[in-house]
């Protein structure tokens, strides 16, 4: 696994140096280089690009973009409409499916000097939320959320601001094992800890850097023990030799790992991409045979496996973790209509009435507790 021992090199503004910076400006085995303004961070990142990656870089600067929103989804699809929360930008791990890699000018990995802005976004959500809707709120959409969180300590943060409000389930979703310093924090509230699971042979060949599949499940069961909620995300699910059966074996691992009362959810997402990311990851990853198999646009352009092959391991999955664990609520991300009908029966006229039917079931969830 690769960890924070992986940074080489940690560039800062002068002067946005926030508590938040100051974290990591003390590291040692690390090379700390400060700029003034773009044009210098620019120079710096021209220098280091020959010779060091992308990867072992942390860069901080002001995000000035969105800090909260719902999950903008796929046209046409329906979504869970997961809120939001950026942290970052980019993690240290290096998934052959990762569309960040799509984003050619961005070198290292960003984090956000502004932290407490995000915070405060947080903070004016919660005070107008709807107290009678279950919302759940994320931060892992564009970097891993505790791929070096004990020095970040945005999770304990977030669990913080969200633990007294009864109506948010904070997720904080990983690759990583990285959690002992989340295990002590006495109020969790509704705080999930996710883990993106997959199986052995898609760990091994298209998620480098990251924990192995019985890593990230000690940790799901220690956090677990601890008192946190535990999802999981089977996303994205890809084609492989006996790829029905390897997918059976994580589910029936997770549920001997992890008691099925504290599992809150569960995701299944089929591999997709849009059709120019198709090039970048080939270029960067010569001997990846994730493309090999058939794609297909859908209705918002993106490839995806045909409809039948989708469905049937749509169906695999749902009906293994159901023999097991008949009420776990599993959802499906970014998938159309006809598929929810097909594998859930449910008949869904838009991503607000899924969103209704979770926070319906996140609250009996809860309740069971
Ligand atoms: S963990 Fe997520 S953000 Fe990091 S490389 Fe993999 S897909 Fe990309």
């Amino acid at each position: 696994l690769k960890t924070i021992n992986s940074i080489k090199y940690i560039i800062y503004n002068t002067h946005e140096l926030t508590d938040f910076v100051k974290r990591f400006i003390t590291l040692t085995n690390t090379n700390i280089i400060s700029y003034e303004n773009s044009t210098e961070l620019e120079t710096i990142i021209q220098k280091l690009k020959p010779e060091i990656s992308s990867k072992e870089v942390i860069i901080f600067t002001k995000f000035k973009g969105r800090l909260f929103q719902v999950c903008p989804g796929s046209p046409k699809m329906i979504c869970c409409n997961l809120r939001l929360v950026n942290t970052g930008f980019n993690c240290l791990y290096n998934c052959t499916y990762c569309y960040l890699q799509s984003y050619l000018n961005s070198y290292g990995i960003q984090l956000f000097s502004n932290m407490d802005d995000v915070y405060k976004e947080l903070l004016l959500f919660l005070e107008g939320s709807d107290k009678k809707t279950i919302y759940r709120i994320g931060s892992g959409e564009f970097t891993d959320s505790l791929m070096i969180d004990e020095i970040t300590g945005v999770g304990k943060r977030f669990i913080e601001i969200t633990a007294n409000h009864h109506n948010i389930m904070f997720e904080l979703k990983t690759k990583s094992n990285q959690i002992n310093h989340l295990l002590h924090i006495k109020n969790k509230g509704n705080t999930v800890l996710g883990w993106s699971v997959n199986t052995p042979f898609n760990i091994k060949h298209y998620e480098s850097g990251s924990s192995d599949l019985t890593e990230r499940l000690q940790a799901a069961q220690l956090a677990a023990e601890s008192g946190y909620f535990i999802s999981f995300h089977f996303d994205p699910i890809i084609i492989h030799d006996n790829y029905f059966d390897e997918y059976s074996k994580v589910i029936h691992e997770i549920f001997s790992y992890i008691p099925k009362g504290k599992i809150a959810w569960i995701s299944l997402g089929t591999v997709r991409y849009p059709e120019q990311f198709l090039a970048v990851m080939k270029n960067n990853f010569v001997n990846e045979k994730i493309s090999d198999e058939e794609f297909l646009p859908g209705m918002d352009g993106k490839l995806r496996y045909q409809w039948s092959v989708r469905a049937k391991i749509y169906n695999h999955i749902k009906k293994t973790i159901h023999a097991i664990s008949p009420e776990t609520y599993i959802y499906m991300c970014m998938e159309d209509l006809r598929m929810w009908e097909y594998v859930f029966g449910l008949s869904f006229e838009s991503s607000e009435e899924l969103e209704i039917h979770f926070s319906n079931s996140m609250k009996n969830f809860i309740k069971k507790i």
